[in-house]
């Protein structure tokens, strides 16, 4: 793991104003692992801050099993340390912190980590990724991968014939909640209003399907479950009614947030705050790429963001090579 310290930032030092990285990656999900994997088997010797939750969203899951390659199937937080192990091995450089702000309106960029202070670079790989929002109960947290889950393409083969809740009202939780009807038995969705906020298409959909029932003007008070979820405690917000009833899964569907607050007003982003890429992981500033799911709302997988990365490492590369480094 790099340590930084002021011998190191001297100027003239790899990372200095006068002698800048060829390539920073912020954040060590499955998009800046790969990102690295490729940038340093093209010899870019690649500097990767792993950002506030190392490891991504791969880190909170437990079984992956639609990961090509294992057909066993491999747990989240082991798959994301083969990854690790994997850009090491060709000299990725580690360091332990998180941007706490960035300066792309000239170059080399320069990026402020926690605790390490100023590092340049010619180009940047944002794969900050994104963070499911919670619902804030301890419960939820305690169980997440123990029946609590953010993602039903996951997760959903592992309820096969069992019942299950989805929490949202959004084209998220039709979705998923559709999806889910595949393997769960019976699917609940939880919606904290009388109407759904998706679309008619999709709230069409799932009103039609026999597996689903609507719990309207609803909360989850508490997941219920000591090692796995058992049950939720409902709310109804309405008449105060609260109720349990007995489940074996949690699916939370209210919506992601893209870490992406730190580059507001330097880099083109959608309303939602995911950063806007065009011809494969290019963004609105020449030599900053984006890559896994700070720029991807729609597929989110790990593979997805796996590809995503190694396109924005070749990109990188690509732009180094046409400016002569
Ligand atoms: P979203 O549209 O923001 O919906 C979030 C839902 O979660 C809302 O129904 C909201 O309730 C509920 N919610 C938010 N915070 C909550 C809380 N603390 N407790 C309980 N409920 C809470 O998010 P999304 O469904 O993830 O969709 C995001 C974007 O992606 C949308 O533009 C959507 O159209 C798009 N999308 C499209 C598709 C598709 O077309 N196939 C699939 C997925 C997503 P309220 O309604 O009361 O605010």
């Amino acid at each position: 793991m790099t340590k930084l310290n002021e011998a190191d930032k001297k100027q003239g030092s790899p990372g200095s104003a006068a002698n800048p990285r060829n390539v920073i990656i912020l954040g060590s999900g499955c998009a800046g692992l790969t990102a690295a994997i490729y940038a340093a088997r093209a010899n870019l010797k690649p500097l990767l801050v792993d950002g506030h939750e190392a490891g991504g969203q791969l880190s909170l899951t437990t079984d992956v099993e639609n990961f090509p390659g294992f057909p066993e199937g491999i747990q989240g937080p082991e798959l994301i340390e083969r990854m690790r192990k994997q850009a090491a091995r060709f000299d990725t450089e580690y360091l332990t912190g998180e941007a706490r702000s960035v300066d792309l309106s000239k170059r080399p960029f320069r990026l402020t980590i926690n605790s390490h202070g100023d590092l340049y670079t010619r180009t940047l790989i944002i794969a900050t990724g994104a963070s499911a929002r919670m619902l804030g109960l301890p419960s939820e947290k305690s169980l997440l991968g123990r029946g609590v889950s953010t993602c039903a393409t996951c997760d959903g083969f592992f309820f096969r014939g069992k019942e299950i809740v989805v929490v949202g009202g959004g084209d998220s939780a039709m979705e998923e909640a559709n999806f889910l009807t595949k393997f769960a038995d019976k699917v609940t969705i939880v919606h904290r209003r009388d109407t759904f906020r998706a679309s008619k298409i999709m709230q069409d959909r799932t009103l039609k399907n026999r597996k689903i029932v609507v719990a309207w003007d609803s909360v989850v008070e508490e997941v219920v479950g000591t090692d796995k979820v058992s049950a939720v405690r409902l709310k109804n917000l309405k008449t105060g009614r609260v109720s349990e009833i007995k489940v074996e899964g949690v699916f939370v569907a209210i919506g992601h947030t893209p870490n992406t607050k730190i580059f507001e007003g330097q880099i083109d982003r959608d309303k939602a705050g995911y950063i806007v890429t065009r011809e494969g992981s290019r963004t609105s500033v020449r030599g900053v790429f984006a890559a896994g799911d700070c720029q991807d709302h729609v597929y989110r997988q790990a593979v997805t963001a796996a590809g995503s990365g190694c396109m924005a490492a070749m990109d990188a590369e690509r732009f180094l090579e046409a400016e002569g480094h």
